[in-house]
């Protein structure tokens, strides 16, 4: 179960680069809050999770399915992914805390993926930049 949730994943890295372009600062890896989040913004009470559409099982997306093979296998366990994920958000909610899911699929337009992490984040301290890719 340790390998569920890789700490330096490259979609995450991605996130991060973008948003740290955009003139973002941020917090890594939490413990203190529920989920250990990927991407925390103390100051907005606000967290950033990156998923895996795989492991995180992203609804209607052609790499959320469970394998055809070892189905008795997989999809207990990926169905516990979804379940911590719901547990996860629910509590960050009780806390106060706002969040948004970036899967990794979204990542192919980053353009969309800075937009929406505008709109949930609000504007930059520093500057804000979309960078064209
Ligand atoms: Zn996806």
């Amino acid at each position: 179960m340790q390998a569920v949730k890789a700490t330096h994943t490259s979609p995450e890295l991605e996130v991060r680069r973008l948003l740290h372009g955009m003139g973002y600062r941020f917090r890594l890896h939490r413990r203190n809050l529920p989920g250990c989040p990927d991407i925390v913004f103390p100051s907005r009470k606000a967290v950033i999770q990156v998923h895996g559409c795989f492991w995180h099982q992203h609804t209607g997306c052609r790499h959320g399915h469970v394998p055809k093979s070892r189905q008795n296998y997989w999809g207990p366990k990926l169905a516990r992914n979804v379940e911590r994920d719901r547990e996860n958000e629910r509590r960050l909610e009780e806390m106060g805390w706002r969040a948004l899911v970036v899967w990794e699929c979204a990542l192919i337009d980053r353009e969309r993926v800075a937009r929406e992490a505008a709109d949930f984040l609000g504007p930059p301290r520093a500057f804000y930049y979309i960078p064209s890719s």
